[in-house]
């Protein structure tokens, strides 16, 4: 039994995370636990986000939104709004 499954590379409007990296070094994948030291490709200061070349939104108060779907808490320490200087 064949399958003619003729596979179309049509591009979709859906998000889909970038299917190749383009950086040197490669930036890290939405899965690794490095996954913010990824480059950035967008950013909206005035919306509160910004995309990472993995796939991965990043919102101001430090929640992430993977491109599966997961969702990562905020994960910005309490009272770090004061800013110690180490000296
Ligand atoms: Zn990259």
């Amino acid at each position: 039994m064949t399958t003619a499954s003729s596979r179309r590379t049509v591009t979709t409007p859906q998000r889909k995370i970038p299917a190749m990296c383009q950086h040197q070094p490669t930036c890290p994948s939405a899965d690794s636990a490095d996954r913010e030291a990824a480059q950035l490709v967008a950013h909206f200061p005035e919306q509160g986000w910004s995309l990472l070349c993995n796939g991965v939104l990043c919102f101001e108060d430090t929640g992430e939104l993977l491109p599966d779907g997961q969702i990562i808490a905020p994960h910005r320490p309490l009272g770090a709004d004061h800013v110690v200087t180490a000296a």
